[in-house]
């Protein structure tokens, strides 16, 4: 406990001695007029940031799949991670052809690949629509039919914006739970190439030994390209599309940024949970996170031993396995800091202030038991979450079963009406969900499956036996080692669901055509799919107890707080910054905010995940820096990081200085800031972004140029 404060002292020391420039918070466009971004080191107002009514910065910043990019040149040109692209590098590429491992540098716009499935969303602009979608909640409204008539008017709302605005994407965002949503509005597109990437020994440098951690010296950064119809309009991919022209490009700034400016980041984050209970932290320390770090770490074995010496095979595998490392690892993070802060009793403490305060309030003292019923909802969800967890990852794990999922999900949503729908089975989403199904299909690896279904099989003997539904009990009935081979071999031999053209079909099928296909697959998920749907309503019931209750809970705190305060991430476009800074991670130690290529040099094994491309070692040895260097000792820098307030989905945001030039590209957060998503601290949450010279040093040398010279960037 001691050691503990003394670190924190000593990071406190450092914080004072630093601007007070950092500070919590992923800000929605709504926020930035309140916001003092003079007082923030910006030196832009707010409607040179977002103006829905003309041109500003976010129109340059994109929404790629899950991560953020931004527009870097007139035609389109998006600057993004290398994990970001990383599986239209995968797709691109073959053993002859390994683009992972040696890098892809298009050699003129004709030679820019189609990264089929990515999209790119432009906010537009975005309108309060919480009256109209609370107008469908009634008193004392079923939870279930509460959560179904929410979900209905959302999409009732986006489909009549997009009807009568053609080419747009609109999407309802819940931004306070239970009570408050809002209409996004985006240009939307769907042809984007691959243009550049390093090669992996660059983008991924330091691979999982690495990741999460500073300090750190990956080139995770990668160049896509938007296309639009030869007539500038969103279009899907065809070949004689032309590049889309962005309403703002951002300008990079090749001289980079320094140790104590501030910077300010764009992006569009995923998820936190920092005005969630002690419960739900609590389900997720105790329950939730162990159970999926062992199922992940279960499949990273074997599947990493399934690839070895077979690259066509680790190519198929190589997202998936990239994947479950990198949130394994997350929530290993996670659960050493929730350990490290005791991170659930600080929660829970503050919660018995908000409760005293509630007893003392006449407009809560009725609701002092909220807390109590939140908690009720997840000692339920911890009861049934191991028969959860086996459906889930039996349906969606093994790629044949998620593929079978598709077919028979499409087949059940298709008959309702088209507002009713799952997303994924709406009009509007269903050229993407084939998209999903191609990458999957052209990726199926029958042997990993295998391995996969054998032991979910298995597993589903461990099932409480309470819970289990006839058709798992049945299927537990094969959980011995020969049983559950022989089935398996069986259904690989019969099913057709390898073949491109028969899923396709498939898709058109509803389920009585898809019974009579009979895939063993698809039988098997139809027999499973009354636990998926049972499921399904719990969760609904769930979500509709727990919008109630937790939109009471905000209510309350905000009263307690005597202020507002900003909603959680929710994917949808916001504004962090902070300072370029180091900390001190724990006693004794204090990390300085910049590695350099030195560094790089100085951790080059030769061997994979620290093998630098000799190419890259002979330059930094020759010293050819370019205009890159920060001095002709110093070299190039490589990452730096910084204290903004970041999270998964602001991969590939840019980060700005001042005036709002791209210094750098974020990329992830360093070990203790895993936790950021349930709290953020300034002692401890650094984000680690790549420098932009190193971005341009590395164009420069692999191939590149002619990207520089778009982006108006002179090497030397
Ligand atoms: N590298 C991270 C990710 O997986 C970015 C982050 O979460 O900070 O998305």
């Amino acid at each position: 406990m001691t050691k503990i404060l003394c670190t924190l002292l000593t990071v406190l020391l450092l914080a004072s001695a630093l601007p007070a420039l950092a500070g919590e918070g992923q800000y929605p466009m709504s926020e930035l007029e309140s916001l003092d971004l003079g007082a923030m080191g910006i030196r832009l107002d707010a409607a040179e940031i977002f103006n829905p009514d003309g041109t500003a910065l976010v129109d340059g910043i994109v929404k790629l799949g899950g991560c953020t990019g931004s527009f870097v040149s007139e035609d389109g040109l998006i600057l993004t991670n290398h994990h970001c692209a990383f599986r239209a590098i995968r797709d691109a590429s073959t053993a002859e052809h390994d683009y992972l491992d040696q890098g892809f540098a298009a050699a003129t716009r004709a030679d820019e690949v189609h990264a089929v499935g990515y999209t790119v969303r432009i906010t537009d602009s975005y309108r309060d629509v919480s009256a109209e979608v609370l107008a469908v909640v009634q008193e004392g409204m079923d939870p279930v039919a509460r959560t179904k008539a929410i979900d209905k008017i959302k999409n009732q709302l986006s489909v009549d914006y997009e009807a009568a605005h053609p080419g747009k994407r609109a999407e309802v965002a819940e931004m306070f739970r239970g009570e408050t949503y809002v209409l996004f509005v985006y240009t939307y597109l769907k042809d984007v190439r691959l243009v550049f990437a390093p090669p992996r020994a660059i983008g991924n440098f330091g691979g999982e030994a690495d990741n999460w951690v500073w300090p750190r010296h990956t080139g995770d950064f990668s160049f896509m390209r938007a296309y639009v119809g030869p007539d500038g309009e969103p279009a899907g991919y065809a070949e004689d599309n032309v590049p889309y022209s962005p309403k703002r490009v951002l300008a990079v700034a090749g001289g980079g940024v320094g140790e104590g400016e501030a910077v300010f980041i764009p992006g569009y984050p995923g998820r936190t949970y920092r005005h969630r209970s002690s419960h739900f932290l609590g389900f997720l320390n105790d329950h939730f996170m162990p159970a999926i770090v062992e199922w992940y770490v279960w499949q990273i074995e074997h599947l990493e031993a399934l690839g070895e010496g077979d690259r066509a095979r680790q190519l198929r595998l190589a997202s998936r396995v990239k994947s479950l490392h990198n949130t394994s690892k997350n929530y290993r993070g996670k659960l050493q800091g929730m350990a490290r802060l005791d991170l659930v009793e600080a929660r829970r403490g503050q919660e018995q202030g908000l409760l005293d305060f509630m007893a003392q309030d006449a407009r809560f003292a009725d609701d002092t038991s909220v807390l109590d019923a939140i908690g009720a909802v997840y000692a339920q969800r911890a009861e049934s979450l191991p028969l959860e967890l086996w459906v889930r990852n039996v349906m969606r794990h093994p790629e044949i079963m998620d593929i079978a999922l598709t077919l028979w999900e499409n087949a059940v949503e298709g008959t309702k009406p088209d507002v009713e729908r799952e997303s994924a089975y709406t009009d509007r989403n269903l050229g993407r969900t084939r998209d999903g199904l191609k990458v999957s299909v052209a990726n199926l690896d029958t042997e990993a499956d295998r391995v996969l279904l054998a032991e979910l099989l298995l597993r589903a003997g461990d099932l409480p036996a309470a819970q289990m539904p006839a058709v798992v009990r049945s299927l537990a009935g094969v959980a011995n080692a020969d049983a559950a081979a022989a089935f398996l071999d069986d259904a690989f031999g019969k099913s057709r669901l390898g073949d491109i053209d028969f899923v396709l079909k498939a898709m058109e099928k509803d389920t009585a055509g898809l019974e009579d296909a009979a895939d063993p697959f698809v039988d098997l998920v139809a027999g499973l799919y009354g636990a998926r749907l049972a499921q399904r309503e719990e969760s609904k019931r769930r979500s509709g107890e727990l919008d109630r209750l937790q939109a009471v809970l905000t209510d309350a705190r905000r009263a307690y707080l005597g202020s507002g305060f900003v909603p959680d991430a929710n994917g949808t476009l916001r504004l962090t910054w902070g300072v370029v800074e180091g900390y001190a991670p724990r006693d004794a130690v204090v990390y300085t905010p910049f590695t350099t290529v030195q560094g790089l040099l100085e951790k080059d094994t030769g061997e994979a995940p620290f093998n630098l491309p000799a190419r890259i070692r002979q330059l930094a040895e020759a010293r050819a820096w370019g205009n890159f260097a920060t001095s002709a000792e110093a070299g190039v820098p490589v990452d730096f990081i910084y204290s903004a307030d970041t999270t998964g989905g602001n991969s590939g945001s840019p980060v700005l200085d001042a005036d709002g030039r791209v210094v750098g590209l974020n990329f992830d957060r360093a070990w203790e800031a895993t936790i950021n998503d349930f709290a953020w601290n300034h002692a401890y949450s650094r984000s680690i972004g790549v420098d932009v010279r190193y971005v341009l040093w590395v164009t420069w040398h692999l191939g590149g140029e002619r990207l520089l010279a778009e982006m108006g960037i002179d090497p030397e």
